[in-house]
């Protein structure tokens, strides 16, 4: 078994990414800019928000950090987006969901301007991403790609199972493991909370060459549900109480690691695996972002 190390394939797409705005401002250009929006106080928000200005700093790009109170409106946040899209300065909008629920989630991911959207949220991303066109893809789900690419993990004729089906995770997933691109061309398996419902999910999850699980629960994947030499990645972030822990609290995934690890070629671990992957591609996304708005080709 060996382990899929994020934060050492991070440190490394961070690394590339350094050097190359190092580079790009050598030759006279200005720094590649995300803007962060942030409404409310929700601590793990705040989190994401931080660590993601963090990585900007670490890797020579200018951030913005937009915070508001969440009373703020739905028409107020609009119009923020509207005059962000139409500066030249700034290269990826970001919106950190979730959203206080008077404000629109769709409507706000929609307002952010293609070109823009960092996150590759916005539906024409979405539909560009699975018709096969050069697209922005949404974060995580291009960090397990890339993480299988570097690995030289093979996915093409490979069962990959995923679980979950969100818009941010696993529909996106789902479309990038059968597309045809490094990294695709699977045979692609979408399980969600029905299929465990009908008492289905150790059946599809038994065929996985690759498995990706992104629900939410932590546990969900037990060690006699995974095939031998699988891989597997454990997209889930969940805080459970742990007492033996200063901070009273510790982070697991979705899969129940210590079994489940002894069965797999390779494994992510929680954390450390899939999370700082998802960093590292949003800055990778905001460089592309940026060399297409100031028509850098390479
Ligand atoms: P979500 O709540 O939007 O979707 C969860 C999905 O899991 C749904 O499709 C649901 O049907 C499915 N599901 C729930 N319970 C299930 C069960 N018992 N059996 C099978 N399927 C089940 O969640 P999300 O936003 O996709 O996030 C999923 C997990 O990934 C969360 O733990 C989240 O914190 C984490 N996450 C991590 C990163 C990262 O960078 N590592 C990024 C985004 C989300």
């Amino acid at each position: 078994m060996e382990l899929l190390d994020g934060k050492k394939l991070s440190s490394d797409l961070k690394d590339e990414i350094q050097a190359e705005v190092r580079h790009l401002t050598a030759a006279g250009h200005r720094k590649p800019h995300l803007v962060a929006i942030l409404v409310g106080n929700n601590p793990a928000s705040m989190t994401y928000v931080a660590s993601k200005v963090k990585a900007c700093n670490r890797v020579g790009f200018a951030s913005t950090e937009m915070l508001y109170p969440d009373d703020i409106t739905e028409a107020f946040l609009l119009r923020k987006i509207g005059s962000l899209n139409a500066d030249p300065d700034v290269d990826g909008i970001l919106v950190q969901l979730p959203l206080p629920a008077h404000i629109s989630e769709n409507k706000v991911l929609e307002a952010i301007a293609p070109e823009r959207d960092v996150d590759g949220f916005h539906p024409v991303n979405i539909g560009r991403m699975v018709k096969g066109l050069p697209s922005t893809w949404p974060a995580t789900p291009a960090g397990v790609l890339e993480m299988l690419i570097r690995y030289k993990i093979e996915t093409v004729g490979k069962v990959a199972v995923i679980i979950g089906k969100s818009n941010i995770v696993g529909t996106p997933m789902r479309i990038l493991l059968s597309g045809d691109h490094p990294g695709g061309n699977a045979t692609t398996i979408s399980c969600d909370i029905y299929t465990s419902k009908a008492g289905n999910l150790a059946h599809f999850t038994r065929q996985a060459d690759i498995l990706v699980v992104a629900t939410g629960v932590p546990n969900l994947i037990r060690g006699d549900m995974v095939k031998e030499g699988a891989t597997v990645v454990d997209v889930g972030i969940n805080r459970i109480e742990d007492k033996s822990n200063t901070k009273g609290y510790k982070i697991v995934g979705d899969v129940a690691f210590d079994e489940v690890a002894p069965k797999c070629s390779y494994i992510t671990p929680v954390p450390g695996g899939v999370g700082p992957m998802t960093i590292a591609m949003l800055l990778q996304n905001t460089l592309k972002l940026y060399k297409k708005q100031l028509g850098i080709d390479s």
